[in-house]
């Protein structure tokens, strides 16, 4: 969930992270100008395997090496037991694929974009058409769904620092 879109709408490079080689490996690095200039890559990573596993991890970039959500620092430290802590995962995951059903339903397949941006479309085109009541009752159960998602992230998975790049966190 942290290179697929779930979590996490890009990643931003650090220094000592080599943009052009990581460009070079399949990352779509963009640089944006800002008052410091930020470069960073979309989720769900393109270096994200069917399996699960990670495309370029010999190379992949600094946050990924040192990134640990809190449901891996609590098992680690023995505040949760492990198989508790996958519960939490999987619960997290069907919650997830969940909104993305419901995504599906009401017609956006944008599977390439974050779980977070595909929400906030929906919520302006929500806004801005005369959506039909079945419409409008599928986006109730995807806003719910998402506010789950959004509680369980916050609660289980960011730290402080992670909130400002998240996916779902921020209100859309
Ligand atoms: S480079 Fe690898 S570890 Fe980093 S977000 Fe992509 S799949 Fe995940």
């Amino acid at each position: 969930m942290c290179c697929d879109g779930t979590l996490f709408d890009g990643v931003q490079l650090e220094p000592g992270d080599d943009a052009p080689r990581l460009q070079a490996l399949g990352l779509p690095v963009k640089s944006f100008r800002a008052r410091q200039p930020i470069v960073r890559f979309p989720q769900p990573c393109a270096a994200l395997c069917a399996d699960r596993t990670c495309r370029l991890y010999a190379d992949r970039p600094r946050q990924c090496r040192t990134f640990e959500c809190k449901m891996f620092k609590e098992a680690r430290a023995g505040r949760i037991d492990y198989a508790a802590a996958l519960r939490v995962v999987e619960k997290t995951r069907r919650q997830a694929d969940k909104a993305r059903r419901l995504l599906g339903k009401l017609g956006d397949t944008e599977e390439q974009r974050s779980l977070g941006e595909r929400f906030h479309r929906m919520q302006c085109r929500m806004e801005a058409e005369a959506a039909d009541p079945a419409a409008l009752a599928l986006f109730a159960d995807l806003s719910l769904a998402v506010h789950r998602l959004k509680l369980l992230a916050h609660e289980k998975f960011y730290t402080r620092a992670d909130e400002q790049r998240s996916s779902v966190a921020t209100d859309s």
